[in-house]
């Protein structure tokens, strides 16, 4: 089957944080995931490189403005690139491609008399480049989110009508349980449904803003932000109004867009009427994750010195541990916390947990059997058991499996167990003693054979979220590192060489 994980595009106003960092691995640990069942997987991230904020940096910078578009867009490439995510396809909203593709559409909806101009007086904030309600305001009459009043403006703007559709919206919703993961954010969404919709402005006047695309029928405004931005996810895999699109409708039939919570209401309302008139289906899934925060549930700020840099963390233990780091710790029913402490808790897990057992069981097998896999003919009924309840666990979750954050949760944390699992079998087993026996040697050897398939077992697991670990123990007992979803017990063949390598989790400070 083929597969389309999109994450949002990111703002090149801002530098990449933890955030940006956890939404684009989410979705390399999904594609690797589906990979690993026979899935193709087209995956795409990028950068939003229009919009008044992005123009207001610029300027500020005082650089050309597509150098300034590189040099922003290109922190978040090198940081994806430098955490090894597997894209397949980077968008820039800034590209010739994509910029057809958004006047292609607005033409489209235009031409079917579903945008109108009106004038408009409304409260702006420009942070959110967006007009708000008084609703959404705070008792201070400021916007919640950027602690500034919004300014009083009247213009003239085309607008996109979704009130026509809010009650298709909510029957969607009602009759696609699944549609957005967890599931506490579908209610949310059918919240903001329950009172009618405002139209959607769809339009900045060029006095204002400049830094976007054209609007096809009025060259006097460029396409409001959101607009031209969530057109990318059809942009990537080539939709066009006119002529066949067989490939992109085969690619966006099974199509799960990852983001954060901040962005549910462009996604989850915005998002499907936009396709609506544009006669495309809703994307299959939407999966919302909260935000991260520093340790104790404080927000994440470099005044508090608690803002977490994903280099500073890579530099310390490198990429694996922190995205297994993040998918297990990333809460389903809130926000999660992150910090250098945390991270290093979480490492030293990784490392009693998974490392402290492929490096002993090595060491010993190096010193008493040549380093080679013994045999499985002396397997007794708890050490098949053993196998048998980590192989089930894995093949259960790989089977039925959906992605969601409910899935990444569960299998790292299954991992975990795993590994505690045969570490305490290992602890209990005590080959060491039963090594000195030489009336025990079938027992020892079963012990050690149990242990190294187990390993193997959880090595195959833990690829999507740590593929150099994974790959790792593979080849340490003499595995070839291609990685299928296949966890049959007893696979690890007698004689087979193992090697006894640097640590898997070396220590730090
Ligand atoms: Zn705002």
């Amino acid at each position: 089957m083929k597969k389309y994980i999109t994450t949002p595009i990111y703002y090149i106003n801002g530098a990449p944080h933890v955030g940006h960092a956890f939404t684009t691995i989410l979705g390399d640990v999904l594609k690797k995931f589906e990979q690993m069942r026979g899935n193709d997987v087209f995956y795409t991230t990028g950068t939003d490189e229009h919009g008044q904020k992005n123009q207001s940096s610029c300027q500020e910078c005082g650089m050309a403005v597509q150098d300034f578009i590189d040099m922003r867009s290109g922190n978040f490439q090198k940081l994806f690139d430098a955490m090894k995510i597997d894209y397949d396809f980077f968008v820039h909203t800034s590209s010739q491609q994509h910029k057809n593709v958004v006047k292609d559409a607005l033409d489209y909806i235009y031409k079917k008399g579903l945008i109108k101009k009106k004038s408009y007086e409304g409260l702006y904030c420009e942070g959110c480049e967006q007009f708000k309600k008084p609703s959404d305001l705070d008792e201070h009459g400021n916007c919640p989110d950027h602690q500034k009043a919004p300014k009083l403006i009247t213009e003239e703007n085309y607008f996109f009508p979704l009130e026509q559709d809010r009650q298709w919206l909510i029957d969607y919703i009602n009759t696609h349980p699944d549609w957005i993961k967890p599931k506490r954010f579908a209610k949310e969404v059918l919240g903001m449904l329950a009172e009618p919709l405002d139209d959607l402005c769809i339009s900045r006047p060029k006095s204002r803003v400049w830094l976007g695309v054209d609007l096809p029928f009025d060259d006097d405004f460029v396409t409001y932000i959101w607009f031209d931005a969530l057109i990318n996810y059809i942009s990537s895999i080539g939709w066009k109004s006119q002529g066949d699109n067989a490939a992109f409708n085969e690619t966006w039939a099974h199509c799960t867009h990852l983001l954060a919570k901040d962005i549910l209401k462009t996604h989850a309302v915005y998002w499907p009427i936009m396709l609506k008139a544009l006669g495309i289906e809703p994307p299959e899934h939407l999966i919302v994750h909260g935000y991260w925060l520093g340790e104790g549930g404080i927000k994440m700020s470099k005044s508090l010195g608690n803002v977490v840099d994903p280099y500073e963390v890579m530099d310390l233990m490198g990429i694996d541990p922190l995205r297994f780091y993040l998918c297990n710790a990333m809460s389903l029913s809130g926000d999660a916390q992150i910090s250098i402490d945390l991270l290093k808790q979480g490492y030293k897990q990784l490392a009693n947990n998974i490392g402290n057992l492929q490096m002993r069981v090595l060491k010993m097998i190096a010193k008493n059997l040549d380093g080679k896999v013994p045999s499985a003919a002396h397997l007794e009924a708890e050490d098949k058991a053993l196998l048998e309840n980590v192989a089930n666990t894995f093949e259960r979750i790989y089977k039925y499996g959906e992605p969601s954050l409910e899935l990444v949760n569960e299998l790292s944390a299954e991992i975990l167990k795993a590994g505690d699992a045969v570490n305490a079998y290992f602890a209990t087993q005590a080959p060491w003693v039963l090594a000195k026996d030489e009336s025990k040697r079938e027992r020892y050897e079963a012990v050690i054979y149990t242990t190294l398939d187990a390993l193997r077992l959880i090595a195959v697991a833990v690829y999507p979220f740590m593929p150099s670990i994974a790959k790792k123990i593979l080849v340490s007992l003499g595995q070839n590192d291609e990685i299928k979803a296949e966890f049959k017990p007893v696979v690890l063949k007698e004689g087979t060489q193992t090697i006894v390598g640097d640590p898997l989790f070396p220590f730090i400070a």
